[in-house]
């Protein structure tokens, strides 16, 4: 539950899901938060750069010959199991860290039942654990069986948890839900709710539903320019493989994105479509690396420079992060964390 005894801590891994680690956790730090996690070291190193104050947990595995690294920037390294604890606690000087306790992924972390493990870590001499978590991995589905097995992740967490406490250690912060996990199991009251789709404002999934309804708004559009327009006689064709043929009088625009830029080239074909001037364009043929091209035979006006919005709001039509990424087959998430980095980052307020 968010309440005044739960902190957030916010997951801006794979670049913040695509909009900019350094600007986002800034923004972050603006708002009071000061708790962080990242999947891996350069990302942490990242934002240690942007001079981002607070804790950054590293989730991810990083290498014990890193160490010093963790140490001399203040991270707080995950650890997976009892004998990566072991060569962490090795390198000498104290390293901050958090234990993973796998209690049913099966991904990363010491098996919640191997109490001799934990206890093992705890007492290690080098390593200031100043938490103790673990990860769901069907909090999002709403099924009897889901939420069974959840309920089981739930309890394996306490028993683990509570062991560490009986044998005299404390497994400082604890936490497990993620944002599905914290929209479908609200009530649970943890020290952390380690949260990353639902701060950007967007579902994980197009569809999916959870217990908790929230009124999302989302962080992200994605926009580019018209770079040149044309008219097609019936019979020409555009771009690669020659997929579209004008069986029409048609106008087209050249846009200036493409799947370099993280745009799901399987939206080729009309699948995917833009707004211009607030009215729907479908892509027409195949989407290249740097460019794609639609159709605006139906839109007045369309000229060079003219913005183009590939997800966001424009005019009285919006095209959701959702519906790109439900279109290509993705997540969310994998939709936006494939955003690249040549794209240009601004910050509205
Ligand atoms: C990615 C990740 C999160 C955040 O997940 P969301 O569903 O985006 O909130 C939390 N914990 C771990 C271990 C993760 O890998």
């Amino acid at each position: 539950m968010l309440t005044a005894d739960c902190e957030i801590m916010a997951v801006i891994k794979g670049n913040a899901y695509g909009h900019g680690a350094g600007l986002i956790a800034k923004e972050l730090n603006r708002l009071g938060v000061f708790s962080f996690a990242v999947a891996a070291l350069p990302e942490a190193l990242e934002l240690r750069e942007h001079d981002i104050q607070g804790s950054i947990l590293i989730l991810g595995y990083t290498h014990p010959q890193n160490a010093g690294l963790l140490e001399h920037f203040d991270l707080t390294q995950a650890v997976v199991d009892y004998n990566y604890a072991r060569q962490l606690s090795n390198y000498g000087a104290k390293i901050k860290a958090q234990v993973k306790i796998d209690t049913g992924m099966h991904r990363i972390g010491e098996d919640y039942h191997n109490i001799d493990n934990l206890k093992r870590i705890f007492a290690l001499d080098n390593l200031d654990i100043e938490g103790t978590f673990s990860h769901f991995c069907v909090s999002d589905i709403l099924d009897e069986e889901s939420r069974q097995f959840t309920r089981q992740q739930i309890d394996n967490f306490d028993y683990a948890l509570d062991a560490l406490r009986k044998a005299g250690f404390n497994p400082g912060k604890c936490h497990i839900q993620a944002s599905y996990g914290l929209l479908n199991y609200p009530d649970l009251t943890y020290d952390h709710v380690r949260i990353g789709t639902i701060i950007f404002g967007v579902p994980a999934e197009d569809g999916l539903v959870a217990d908790t309804e929230l009124d999302l708004k989302p962080v992200l559009s994605l926009r580019a320019r018209v770079t040149s327009v044309r008219e097609l006689a019936i019979g020409e064709t555009v771009s690669y493989g020659r997929t579209f043929t004008a069986t029409r009088k048609t106008t087209v625009a050249s846009v200036a994105i493409g799947y370099a830029d993280g745009y799901p080239r399987i939206l080729s074909g009309g699948k995917g479509f833009v707004l211009i001037h607030g009215q729907y364009a479908p892509i027409a043929g195949r989407v290249c690396m740097d460019q794609l091209i639609v159709d605006v035979t139906d839109i007045t006006a369309v000229k060079p420079g003219d913005i183009v919005t590939l997800i966001g709001e424009d005019g009285d039509n919006r095209i959701a992060a959702e519906e790109v990424a439900g279109g290509a087959g993705f997540l969310v998430p994998e939709l936006l964390s494939g955003l690249g980095h040549r794209l240009q980052r601004y910050y509205v307020d």
